[in-house]
């Protein structure tokens, strides 16, 4: 039969045989049942210590194994599981089936087939897609993951960049570590909450010998994160990244907005400020036509927002400078104007980047190689991964979700290709 040379293609197993095959419908679903047999005077294996040894016994149940469903319909591997009498193991063991893993219902070619269309599609769907459950699915994925986490070749990152990321809506947060060099940017590292313990677990899983080959990290301005990073990676340049500080000053600048808009409200004056936040949020080249005619309008007015918005917009000169001398003078001046203004969160936002001026530095001092988009895209990347993720019942399995997603993992070897 055709179907037994197209297997013996795609899955041959020494020791072993496909046997009948035959299509039957259960509760009105076709599936496909291919009768595994051991060769005759073959040897089972111990699945514990992987020694063959003489059969104890043949189980008269089969075990049922999922296959890749063929032109849509359910393919099912059957067999009788051996027991070996172990010498190493002592007493009688299961024997170890080339075809799957352990106690897995799943064939490793199925397994392997999920993970891949688990990368592209929601997990519920592959799992209806291919007639399987979402926990095999999410199965199939932690041993892809498992399995690419352990060969992943982790040579040659020297610029790592750290960052927090919430998660389910409040204050929940991951530590997420990601490699940022040129040509290779990929999540390396999740950890559960921004502690300095949570970042200790990255550098003391990366290791210290790597960890000593690391030359830029780029991070924000999180106490914890300064602290561990000061430690763990002392050779490092450590560089307070664009991306990082843009974002806390948006966030300084629509606290000073939140703040005002409520003042205005109590004291019952026109809400100029109604939905204002992208517009001054937003860099002027990003805004559509009726955001900048209200950012025209929001001019007019003597607010404290509009002059946190012009101390935002002017402190983007920052970047533009290339010698980190000038930038330093540059970023005193601001400073200095900003603490003259009156505005709470913007006053904090200078003494913070006074605090930092070293790290902040370090960005021109490395050549501005790091540019805000790479954190950037990758941490958008994760919000996609997180906001999908309502479905996931718990923190771990977000966090295989965005290994399988975002760390760029290699994939377990397949049979065959394409
Ligand atoms: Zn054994």
């Amino acid at each position: 039969m055709l179907l037994k040379t197209l297997l013996n293609f795609v899955e041959k197993h020494k020791g072993f045989v496909y046997d009948s095959l035959r299509l039957i419908h259960r509760n009105g679903i076709p599936r496909i049942e291919i009768r595994i047999l051991p060769r005759k005077n073959s040897r089972p294996i111990c699945s514990i210590c992987e020694e063959p040894g003489p059969i104890h016994e043949t189980s008269r149940e089969l075990r049922e194994f999922q296959y890749v469903p063929i032109w849509g319909i359910a393919v099912v591997f059957l067999y009788a599981m051996r027991r070996v009498d172990c010498k190493n193991c002592g007493t009688p063991k299961v024997e170890k089936v080339p075809w799957a893993r352990g106690k897995h219902r799943l064939t490793t070619s199925f397994s392997r087939f999920l993970a891949v269309w688990a990368r592209r599609l929601p997990w519920q769907e592959v799992a209806s897609i291919f007639g399987t459950t979402w926990s095999r699915v999410y199965d199939a994925v932690c041993w892809a993951v498992a399995w690419g986490r352990e060969h992943q070749d982790l040579s040659g990152v020297t610029a790592i960049g750290v960052d927090e990321v919430a998660y389910k809506k409040g204050h929940n947060y991951l530590t997420v570590v990601y490699q940022i060099n040129e040509g290779c940017r990929r999540l390396l590292w999740i950890g559960v909450d921004r502690t300095e313990e949570t970042l200790r677990g990255f550098f003391s899983w990366f290791g210290k010998t790597r960890s000593e080959t690391i030359e830029f990290i780029c991070s924000d301005m999180w106490r914890p994160y300064l602290n561990v990073i000061s430690s763990c990676a002392e050779k490092a340049v450590h560089i307070l990244d664009r991306f990082h500080i843009m974002q806390n000053m948006g966030k300084a600048l629509d606290e000073v907005r939140r703040q005002e808009a409520s003042r205005l409200k109590a004291e019952g004056r026109e809400p100029v400020l109604k939905d204002s936040r992208w517009c001054i949020l937003k860099r002027v080249v990003n805004l559509t036509k009726t955001q900048i005619a209200k950012l025209k309008e929001l001019m007019q007015y003597n607010l404290k927002t509009t002059r946190a918005y012009l101390l935002k917009e002017d402190f983007q000169h920052f970047w533009e400078y290339t010698s980190s001398t000038w930038a330093g003078k540059f970023l005193d001046a601001w400073c200095t104007r900003t603490m003259r203004s009156r505005i709470e969160p913007m006053k904090k936002m200078a003494k913070s980047l006074r605090k930092h001026r070293e790290l902040i530095l370090n960005w021109f001092k490395a050549q501005k190689q790091f540019s805000s988009g790479v954190v950037e895209g990758l941490n958008n990347k994760i919000k996609t991964t997180t906001k999908k993720s309502y479905g996931f019942r718990s923190v771990e399995v977000l966090k295989i979700a965005l290994y399988h997603t975002i760390a760029d993992l290699p994939l377990p070897p397949a049979t065959h290709e394409f």
